[in-house]
């Protein structure tokens, strides 16, 4: 990196042992390179360096007792990461493997994809080291409602607004939301993901799945492809690879795989979706119970295999790192030519290098994934209008937003001379509102 490469030594230094933060900034920073070449007044007021920095991160225990009576403590985290364009917003992920590079990482994408969104909305992040799985409602509960205790002091409807992501679903989201309206005494739109009877929006729980099979097919269109009669292989089997199958079925493709992360389930005959619902939202079981119900699919131990599965199209929807150089050499020896990410950066760096190499059609989760955030945004203006739009209403502004990113991002990857490069595109057309709006707004002394 010739303008920037101070920029990323800097966030090296200053966030040792936090390589997917690393990683993350590393790839948005190669992209702005050229931004950086044309606009050196953002380069002289110190743009790059301030927006690597998260403007605010907190950091605080969450200690909730269990069913047997022992106290368990776990860390809480919040990152706000950039507010140059609206209130903070993304979703707080509840997993074991929670640290602040994780979360910074997100963060940092989130500033870019909400932009791309076109809709006013900060970045933002959060989450817990908490594990859902294997708990009681009552321990979820539990913690639930101490996270907030503290996270209520934080966040609001113009300040941060998070939302759901890995972990937390509909259940917990509920009784955060319980808790901040216990403590402040206001119903607000403070959370999105909200439940339809108290400030939900229609489509959210869909919008991430949907949002990426629309932006996918306006990529597809572009070279002549769809998703009519395509194999496709998704993993994960939560909430955002439940919907974009959904969404796949729709568009007259069939998908053939889901995983979790113990392993995964082929079935030639095609998925059947119904199966894959009841198992994970209704009885929170494993994948492997699918194949209980239908004997001719096949179970494999370990979800990385999911990838040796030929398809046409391949929809990452499990987690961050998850399809390595291996797989996207082995997804296009098989026949794969496209993939989006559904995941927050779900292939590796080398594996997107691979993708692009071989002109495969390649949708960036900041862009590909943003149905999810965008929905929130409108479930944001729903609540601020006490008023609900229909399924239909809605539907049609996600798939408005998501014909629009691609857009945006096709365009910048020209504009910028690297058409079809889809990751540079959608970094600097999710960058320059963000950089125009901060320096507009001048430094702070
Ligand atoms: P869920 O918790 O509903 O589902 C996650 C799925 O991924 C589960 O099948 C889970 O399996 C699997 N998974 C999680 N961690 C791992 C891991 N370390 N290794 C292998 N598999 C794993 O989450 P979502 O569907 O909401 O989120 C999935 C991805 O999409 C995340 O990267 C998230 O940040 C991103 N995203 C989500 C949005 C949303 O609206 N929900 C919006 C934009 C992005 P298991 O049950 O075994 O843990």
């Amino acid at each position: 990196m010739k303008t920037l490469g101070h920029v990323m030594d800097q966030v090296i230094k200053r966030n040792p042992n936090e390589p997917e933060f690393h990683q993350a900034v590393r790839e948005v920073l190669e992209s702005l390179e050229p931004v950086a070449e044309r606009k050196p007044q953002w380069v002289d007021a110190g743009i790059f360096e301030r927006i690597v920095e998260p403007e605010r991160q907190i950091l605080f225990r969450v200690p909730w007792v269990d069913d047997s009576g022992k106290v368990q403590v776990n860390r809480g985290f919040r990152i706000q990461f950039n507010s140059a364009i609206g209130p903070y917003k993304g979703g707080l992920r509840l997993h074991p493997s929670v640290n602040a590079s994780i979360l910074k990482f997100l963060g940092f994408e989130q500033i870019f994809k909400n932009s791309l969104t076109g809709l006013p909305i900060g970045g933002g992040k959060g989450g817990s080291d908490f594990d859902p799985k294997g708990k009681s409602d009552g321990e979820v509960m539990r913690f639930c409602q101490s996270f907030m205790t503290e996270l209520s002091k934080h966040i609001g409807a113009d300040t941060d607004v998070p939302a759901g992501d890995i972990g937390t679903g509909a259940r917990e989201i509920g009784y955060m939301y319980g808790q901040y309206k216990r403590l402040r005494n206001e119903f607000t739109g403070v959370l999105t993901g909200k439940g339809l009877q108290w400030g939900g929006s229609l489509v959210r729980t869909e919008a991430t799945g949907y949002g990426l099979c629309y932006f996918m097919d306006e990529a597809l269109k572009a070279k002549g492809k769809s998703f009519k009669d395509a194999t496709v292989v998704i993993s994960g089997s939560g909430n955002v690879a439940i919907y974009a199958t959904q969404k796949v079925y729709q568009l007259g493709g069939k998908v053939v795989a889901l995983s979790d992360s113990n392993g995964y389930i082929y079935d030639a005959d095609g998925i059947k979706l119904d199966t894959v619902q009841r198992i994970k939202e209704v009885e929170r079981k494993r994948i492997i119970e699918y194949v209980k119900y239908h004997p001719n699919a096949v179970y494999t131990e370990g979800c990385a295999g999911i990838w040796t599965i030929p398809c046409d199209i391949a929809l990452p929807c499990a987690t961050q790192n998850e399809l390595d150089e291996t797989a996207a050499k082995t997804l296009i020896a098989n026949g794969c030519y496209a993939v989006g990410e559904g995941a927050n950066m779900p292939s590796t760096a080398e594996a997107v290098s691979v993708f692009l190499a071989n002109k495969v059609i390649f949708g960036p989760a900041k862009a590909a994934n943003a149905g999810g955030v965008a929905t929130s945004a409108l479930e944001m203006s729903q609540n601020s209008m006490r008023y609900s739009w229909t399924f239909e209403e809605v539907d049609e502004k996600l798939k408005d937003i998501m014909t629009n990113i691609y857009t945006a991002a096709s365009e910048a990857a020209s504009a910028y001379g690297d058409a079809d490069n889809l990751v540079m595109g959608a970094n600097i057309a999710g960058f320059l509102k963000v950089a125009e709006a901060m320096y507009a707004q001048g430094v702070a002394y």
